[in-house]
């Protein structure tokens, strides 16, 4: 038996098909996907597919006739109980497959927001294709919206619903913007940016009701007193890994589905990959979850070399893009535990970086406008070498020069 089978067809789950089948893999893929899509692209929905650029054929990865062609079973249904002594998957149709191997990419969901009133039909949440559909309706007839939680996606939302004409009020319990991935440096300037664009920015508060009128939104209160009136609530709030098919069938879960560093859980016939995915790092030397293209895609593209005989331990360098308004965030390494930071380039040109170092090693780059030092970050870290702060910081010093 030597049927592949992959829950779940995100970014991850999707590679892991499409690289198997590159890489010569000749038996049965079967790709479990309980959306009602082709396997698509998320980053958009919070982009250019939420300003009404394209139609949902523009975020397919492929078209139908690539399944049909490359003979990937693309099965609409959702995967309901893991029987691993008989290494079966029981579908919740009622159907069943038998694998050899089985790839659990089943991704993560919104973290939902609990307060009263937070099921109205105007409070809305942006992670899957539905939703920004959802949401480009509603952001042409809103006149105001709250957006809780103030992390990427919030921003993104945020800064688009701006130019669309909306007011717009972010509400963040943290001290600053997207506190828990980026630096200050970073942060300070992106609050500058959406505030100079007319963007309410809420810090240190947070929404404590939503008040309506029938069944219509009207308002939220905030935990310092305020209270904004509002047509429309965009909730940001993180996600939750979906971790209960591995739990379910006696796998590890912690934060996450728990992987070994070739991504495997404790049974060998079941991997994990992408965001639902705890993984052991020699990198990083620990565990990781991360939530990124990136991390989906070279998860997917190890597993599939892995299951046609070319096992290495995954290695993938993280980076990570975010869009908000007319910037480019661009991220290279993981920007958290440094202890020093370094910024390049000039802030007021709306161009710079932030190297960020842990005991005077080079940890990651987050970059404003300014895809050279990104790209240069990405080759540095990959390369695992680093440049003195003082090199980094001085803006006629040629990056290139290093890694030659
Ligand atoms: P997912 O893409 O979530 O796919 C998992 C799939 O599994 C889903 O379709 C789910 O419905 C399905 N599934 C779950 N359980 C089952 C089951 N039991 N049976 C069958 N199917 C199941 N990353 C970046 O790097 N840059 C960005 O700019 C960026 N922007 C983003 C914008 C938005 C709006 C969102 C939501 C995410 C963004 N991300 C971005 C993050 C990135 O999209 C995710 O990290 C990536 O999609 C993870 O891929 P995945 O395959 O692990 O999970």
């Amino acid at each position: 038996q030597k049927t592949v089978l992959i829950v779940g067809a995100g970014h991850a789950g999707y590679q892991v098909a499409a690289s198997l089948r590159q890489h010569g893999f000749a038996e049965r893929i079967c790709l479990i996907n309980d959306e009602a899509h082709l396997p698509y692209q998320r980053p958009p929905l919070s982009k250019a597919y939420l300003k009404g650029e394209g139609k949902p054929d523009s975020l397919m990865f492929r078209p139908d006739k690539f399944y049909r062609d490359q003979n990937i079973e693309l099965i609409a249904d959702r995967a309901a109980f893991i029987d691993r002594a008989a290494q079966r998957l029981v579908l919740t149709s009622g159907a069943f497959l038998d694998y050899g191997h089985l790839v659990l990419a089943t991704g993560a969901r919104n973290r939902l927001l609990d307060l009263p009133n937070a099921n109205l039909p105007d409070v809305k949440y942006l992670r899957i294709l539905d939703e920004s559909e959802a949401l480009r309706l509603r952001i042409g007839a809103a006149k105001h919206v709250a957006v809780i939680g103030a992390g990427f996606i919030g921003l993104e939302f945020a800064a688009t619903a701006r130019i669309k004409g909306l007011e717009v009020d972010v509400i963040e319990l943290g001290p600053r913007v997207m506190a828990r991935a980026v630096t200050a440096e970073i942060s300070d300037y992106f609050q500058a940016r959406h505030t100079a664009a007319g963007i309410r920015i809420h810090l240190g508060v947070q929404a404590t009701s939503i008040e309506n009128t029938n069944e219509k939104v009207s308002g939220v209160s905030l935990s310092n007193g305020h209270h904004v009136p509002v047509d429309l609530v965009v909730v940001g709030v993180g996600v939750l890994p979906n971790v209960e098919l591995a739990a379910e069938a006696g796998l590890p879960v912690a934060s996450g589905i728990i992987v070994d560093e070739y991504l495997l859980t404790s049974d060998p016939n079941i991997s994990a990959i992408g965001d639902c995915a705890l993984f052991a790092s020699p990198r990083f030397g620990g565990s990781l979850r991360l939530e990124s293209v990136q991390n989906a895609t070279d998860q997917a593209r190890c597993v599939a070399a892995r299951l046609t005989g070319d096992a290495k331990v995954y290695d993938g360098l993280p980076w990570f893009w975010s869009d908000q308004g007319d910037d480019k965030l661009q991220i290279a390494g993981l920007t958290t535990g440094y202890d020093q930071v370094v910024v390049r380039g000039d802030r007021e040109a709306r161009s710079f970086s932030a190297f960020c170092y842990r005991a005077g090693q080079l940890v990651g780059i987050e970059s404003v406008n300014r895809a050279a030092d990104h790209v240069f970050g990405r080759k540095i870290l990959g390369l695992n070498r680093s440049i003195e702060p003082e090199k980094a910081a001085d803006a006629s010093f040629d990056l290139k020069s290093v890694l030659a």
